[in-house]
């Protein structure tokens, strides 16, 4: 068996260790005919399938896994507006889409609290982001950010703090200043993941899980099928993001998996918390290989970053990471750590995602480039929209020509990471 087809269980996070439901919906057996076929059960896929059971289409999520085991289940829960590639996508249809490109860069945020709060998902959300600045020439981009916010007349609280407000606000002077924003926030991305799973379901939607998708028969209505099964369906959308290696003849070499891990120390004392993080807020940097944390709703320190575009995982996750969260809070020294993971992020080399279809009735949504809790819920729509036939949104994406790299996958990742040296030596100076 391929290692794509192997059945996995969640990887060991602090998130699966604080589930509020273990899912266990049934493998795909036999046949089934749906008008919606989606291929994958993270936040694009699980997306993908709620907007279109609000809109009263019959619909089947196939996961490989389990809901959420992939980056939508591990990710930092950092809700960042926007999405990958929206100035490249300016450059290409001109500036008659600004406003188009500026709703579709707050719609991430609108649908996930929305459905957060329509289907009462728990999932630790909290209002705050800040972005901040390692180096003091980086703080002349927050100006911009808040002309932008003017111009938009943007309802939402941020702020721009100087340095003396980020060091007491993150008890750290690693950060010569951050950008604040009220409309961003976090969340237990996996508990997110999993309510929206539920509460398409609770809509008709029928899941599988533990049901690796091997193979597409292409036709009028396309066969989407597993081992043991198949659905037969009008279109499909395929979801599976960084661990898809379906379609290889259409897909392949487009999106390649880069690593990112986290770190989770043990449940730290008040007076820590309140010294290093007592708006509890998100925290990540502007760096172009970035840094990112949180705490917990148990107040853990959720620690990530270290993106890795070679391919390769680093052997021991908490040695990769424990320095550069010390670099930050030199004070949590003696803290135990207990739980570190990784998971995969789709990068595309243009870093706009890379939405399509393939003989006009099968469609996919991969590669958000490492911000994605919120561009998969954005792209989950659209692919609902495109399916269903309105293809304004769509178009903007699936018009623009993506290079793909001659050779093998490992040869267009090592490109990636020659790449991304350039930009961690830039970081650095
Ligand atoms: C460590 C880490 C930290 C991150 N932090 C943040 C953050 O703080 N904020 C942010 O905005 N973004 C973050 N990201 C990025 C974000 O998590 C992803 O962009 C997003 O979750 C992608 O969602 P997805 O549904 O497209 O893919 P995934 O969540 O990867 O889901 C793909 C699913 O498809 C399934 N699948 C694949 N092939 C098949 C098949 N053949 N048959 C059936 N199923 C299949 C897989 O099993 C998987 O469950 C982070 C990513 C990582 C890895």
């Amino acid at each position: 068996m391929r290692p794509e087809h192997q059945k996995q269980e969640h990887t060991s996070s602090y998130y699966a260790a604080s589930v509020n439901e273990v899912t266990d919906y049934p493998e795909l057996e036999g046949a089934k005919s749906v008008d919606i076929c989606v291929v994958g059960a993270g936040f694009t896929g699980v997306a993908t399938a709620l907007t279109l059971a609000e809109r009263g289409f019959s619909v089947a999520l196939i996961e490989a896994n389990r809901i959420g085991w992939g980056a939508s289940g591990r990710n930092g829960g950092q809700i960042i507006n926007g999405m990958s590639g929206l100035a490249k996508l300016r450059k290409k249809h001109g500036d008659g889409i600004a406003d188009m490109l500026w709703d579709l860069r707050w719609r991430g945020n609108e649908i996930i609290y929305d459905r957060i709060e329509k289907y009462g998902i728990q999932c630790d959300v909290k209002s705050g982001y800040v972005e901040v600045a390692p180096k003091p020439k980086q703080t002349a981009w927050f100006e911009e950010y808040a002309e932008e916010r003017e111009r938009h007349n943007f309802p939402y609280k941020y702020e721009i703090w100087d340095r003396e407000e980020t060091c007491s606000a993150l008890g750290t002077e690693a950060f010569h200043g951050g950008f604040a924003c009220f409309r961003d926030g976090h969340v237990h991305p996996l508990n997110l993941c999993i309510g929206e799973a539920r509460a398409a379901h609770e809509l008709g939607v029928q899941i599988f899980e533990q049901s690796p998708v091997v193979s597409i028969e292409h036709g009028k209505r396309p066969k989407v099928r597993t081992a043991n099964g198949y659905v037969e369906a009008d279109s499909v959308v395929l979801a599976g993001n960084a661990y898809s290696r379906l379609e290889p003849k259409h897909l392949s070499n487009l999106v390649f998996p880069a690593g990112s891990y986290i770190i989770a120390t043990e449940p730290l004392p008040d007076d820590v918390v309140n010294e290093i993080n007592p708006r509890d807020v998100a925290v990540c940097d502007v760096n172009e290989v970035v840094d990112y944390y949180r705490l917990s709703a148990d107040k853990r320190l959720l620690y990530g970053g270290a993106c890795n575009y070679s391919g390769r995982d680093p052997a021991n996750i908490k040695s990769y990471i424990l320095p550069r969260m010390l670099k930050v809070y030199p004070q949590l020294e003696n803290v135990r750590i207990d739980y570190e993971w990784g998971g995969r992020i789709g990068v595309v080399l243009n870093r706009v995602i890379a939405a399509g279809r393939i003989n006009n009735n099968v469609y996919y949504s991969h590669g958000y480039s490492g911000h994605g809790v919120c561009a998969t819920h954005v792209m989950g729509e659209i692919m609902a929209d495109a399916v269903s036939g309105t293809m304004e949104r769509y178009d903007l994406f699936a018009g623009l020509e993506h290079m793909r790299v001659p050779g093998t996958q490992w040869i267009g990742n090592q490109l990636i990471a020659l790449g991304m040296l350039f930009y961690k030596m830039k970081d650095r100076l």
